[in-house]
């Protein structure tokens, strides 16, 4: 398993729900989505209505699951939590839908991949409340309206691009999460470490947010391995000493790039001479699918500015070439 899916076990997830944020207070970094969810949050509850709808993007692991569970918490209100691919028929979301108690939160991931049927009843349920559920099939077929009770939709995506025009209107607000900075990690791995009761110095907190790849559930994860190690090879504390010893084992380097982040960067240097490249002759060089390259590696490629996009294609940037230890040729961008 790679470090960037989402969980590699049950035993992952446990682990994860645990150092999980219950309110907004206590979710770190991502100051202006926080400011404006708050103000959205409390401007609801004031007028006693549910608020507008709300759209998460960017890329796994930045907290969009994390926040829609706040944003039922603060407003108190019940969640279910479902996903795009999970609702296969528009019969399935119509059942979904004519639950909700009044006020409840809906979560959906992966919204970008809902089917289109579904995708349409959505839209009269989160601007009319209304559903119209079709009986029987061909001209004898009838559409009954049901009633939904208020609710607030949140919907998440790591390819906010792929959202129909008509779905992204109806959000009455929409955020996008980005990579967090090493010091927001190095926070977040202080309040995990105090939670889970693990012992760790200033040094090995900052080593293990510096090659988390921005990703909050990267450094959960690297945390609790680097625990792991300093339990059975150490005396228990996480240190500077203890977690480059770990990261070394599991094979996470300097920037934190993962086998997955390193084998494509490796195919555009190795195999098409830095590029560019086009997509889909990229991923099949890894083994992987297009989308997975593209929304799981990519974005951090590109910030951690190893890779560029470019109307050609994909090119490693002179970065990238150094940090596989190689010399960029003669004229490469970055
Ligand atoms: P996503 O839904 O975007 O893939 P999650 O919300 O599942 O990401 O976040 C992954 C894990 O990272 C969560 O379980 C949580 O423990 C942690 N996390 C994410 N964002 C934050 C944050 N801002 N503060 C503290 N922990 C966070």
């Amino acid at each position: 398993e790679g470090l960037v899916s989402a969980y590699a076990s049950d035993a992952e997830r446990d682990a994860e729900v645990s150092v999980r944020p219950k309110r907004l207070a206590d979710f770190i970094a991502q100051h202006r989505v926080r400011d404006q969810l708050d103000l959205l949050l409390q401007g609801a509850m004031g007028r006693g209505t549910p608020p507008d709808h709300i759209l998460l993007s960017g890329p796994p692991g930045l907290g969009k699951t994390t926040l829609a569970n706040i944003v039922a918490a603060e407003l108190g209100a019940g969640i279910r939590v479902t996903s795009g691919p999970a609702i296969e028929r528009s019969g399935d979301l119509a059942a979904i839908l004519t639950s909700l108690a009044e006020g409840d939160v809906l979560f959906i991931d992966e919204i970008h991949r809902i089917a289109k049927p579904a995708e349409e009843l959505l839209y009269s349920a989160m601007e009319d409340f209304r559903v119209d559920v079709v009986v029987g099939k061909g001209p004898g077929a009838t559409a009954i309206p049901l009633d939904v009770e208020p609710f607030t939709l949140v919907g998440a995506t790591t390819r906010s691009g792929l959202l129909t025009g008509p779905m992204r209107d109806r959000f009455g607000f929409v955020a996008h999460l980005d990579f967090y900075s090493p010091d927001e990690l190095d926070a977040l791995l202080q309040r995990s470490a105090r939670i889970l009761g693990v012992p760790i110095t200033e040094e090995g907190s900052a080593e293990i947010a510096g090659r988390s790849r921005g990703t909050p559930r990267i450094a959960n994860r690297l945390l609790r391995r680097v625990r792991d190690f300093a339990e059975v090879r150490a005396d228990g504390t996480v240190t500077r000493e203890t977690a480059r010893a770990a990261l070394q084992v599991y094979d996470v380097d300097e920037l934190g790039l993962d086998r997955l982040d390193r084998a494509v960067l490796t195919a555009l240097v190795d195999s098409f001479r830095g590029g560019p490249v086009g997509l889909s002759t990229l991923a099949v060089a890894v083994g992987e699918q297009p989308d997975t390259v593209e929304e799981v590696c990519e974005p951090f490629l590109v910030r951690a500015g190893l890779l560029a996009r470019t109307p050609r294609g994909r090119v490693a940037t002179a970065s990238g070439w150094r940090h596989l230890g190689r010399t960029p040729p003669n004229g490469t961008f970055g």
